[in-house]
């Protein structure tokens, strides 16, 4: 029997930039010590206290269908949070409540593309998004952004494309890159959105995760409130990856049409998962800030590694739990290098070429392991890398 093709074509033709993460797993089930820094999950478990209200919700019986929308408590705390966070009045009727950041990235494309319409994304890109445009019927048009301008996407480039596109997806704090976007490039990008009428989604799942500057979330904007829906996740923010909760922020009318779209796909997020991320955001800023805190060490740790040598460079690491390295000077491509890393020092690291073409020549590494055992694997990367050049 045929299959759709939507599905069938889902990832495209490229490679899915997975391979050196398989083979690394393949290491470890064969028992090797490899020091795994590919995927964008905390060395630490989901908070006990948060555990224990998850607990306690469900031994008192909220077991059932949870609304479809998400638990009205949850959904105004989600609204008071981004009030509180960005000033732009913000209510119940602006949330819904999802299973995670990624069925919302569908969701709010869902909302807004119809099939054959082209849908912006920058490239260096989370893995996911190409195959999530495709997946409601858009067509992904990749704009670059170059390391060159330490890859703050330009308004000029996306204008190239704008024309008859119907949405932008925007990630910052970004990954792969740990670059947050700045007031003017936003700026840009807002002005982009008007000028050509694009919606635009803005992926903020790791606004929890800033080092250096000031998150600005450009539904704040002048004039993008209405056409700006917005990606949050208790993945990152409270170590909550596998309780699948995240939500989307958007005017009502659109709120209103993804709630019926929830009703016919997933119908809702259980009840003892909200009432955890409920108690997880009434406890805000210091967990917040707590669970954080490993990646902003690690963040230090990296910048003392890296200093006083001229092979492995980094761009400027804002937020988020990543560090890109630009591995360039060694004349290798960022999956030669991974590649090579993985065999001879068992050090697991993503390719840049995984997240795009802009990305090339250089390596994702993911802040998640502890501390010392961080600091030597960046220092073998250095001494690996120094070899190269000779
Ligand atoms: N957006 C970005 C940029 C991500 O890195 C991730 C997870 N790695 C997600 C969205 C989705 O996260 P989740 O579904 O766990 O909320």
């Amino acid at each position: 029997m045929k299959q759709s093709d939507r599905i069938s074509t889902l990832l495209g033709d490229g490679d899915d930039g997975w391979g050196i993460f398989l083979k690394a797993r393949e290491m470890i089930a064969a028992g090797s010590d490899v020091v795994e820094l590919t995927i964008g999950e905390h060395d630490i478990r989901t908070h006990p206290d948060i555990l224990d209200a998850m607990n306690k919700a469900a031994i008192a019986g909220h077991t059932g269908y949870a609304e479809v929308p998400g638990i009205m408590t949850l959904r105004q705390a989600v609204a008071a949070r981004v009030q509180a966070r960005t000033g732009v009045p913000t209510t119940a009727d602006n949330v819904m409540i999802t299973p995670g950041g990624q069925s919302a990235l569908f969701s709010a494309h869902h909302a807004v593309c119809d099939d054959g319409d082209t849908a912006l994304y920058i490239d260096p890109y989370y893995a996911t998004y190409p195959a999530t445009l495709r997946a409601v019927g858009a067509i992904p048009q990749t704009i670059p952004a170059h390391a060159h301008d330490n890859f703050q996407p330009r308004a000029s480039e996306i204008a190239k494309h704008a024309k008859g596109a119907k949405s932008l997806l925007i990630n910052s704090p970004n990954n792969p890159t740990g670059v947050l976007y700045s007031r003017a490039t936003l700026a840009g990008i807002a002005d982009v959105c008007r000028t050509h009428d694009l919606w635009l989604i803005s992926d903020e799942v790791y606004d929890t995760q800033i080092w250096q500057g000031e998150h600005i979330s450009p539904r704040a904007l002048p004039d993008m409130a209405d056409r700006t829906l917005v990606v949050g996740s208790m993945s990152k923010s409270y170590a909550m990856t596998g309780s699948r909760i995240g939500w989307i922020v958007a005017p009502e009318a659109v709120i209103a049409n993804l709630i019926n779209l929830a009703t016919h796909t997933t119908y809702g997020v259980p009840g003892f998962i909200q009432d955890a991320a409920l108690f997880a955001l009434e406890q805000g800023a210091p967990l917040e800030a707590e669970i954080a805190a490993p990646f902003a060490r690690r963040r230090e740790i990296a910048m003392d590694v890296l200093a006083g040598q001229n092979v492995v460079k980094h761009v400027p690491c804002m937020g988020a739990m990543y560090l890109m390295l630009d591995i360039r000077a060694t004349g290798l491509s960022g999956e030669g290098f991974a590649d090579a890393l993985l065999d001879v020092e068992h050090i697991a690291t993503m390719p840049g070429e995984s997240f795009g073409q802009s990305a090339a020549g250089h390596l994702r590494v993911a802040m998640t392991v502890e501390d010392e055992a961080f600091r030597e694997a960046l220092e073998r990367l250095v001494e690996f890398a120094k070899g190269l050049v000779g």
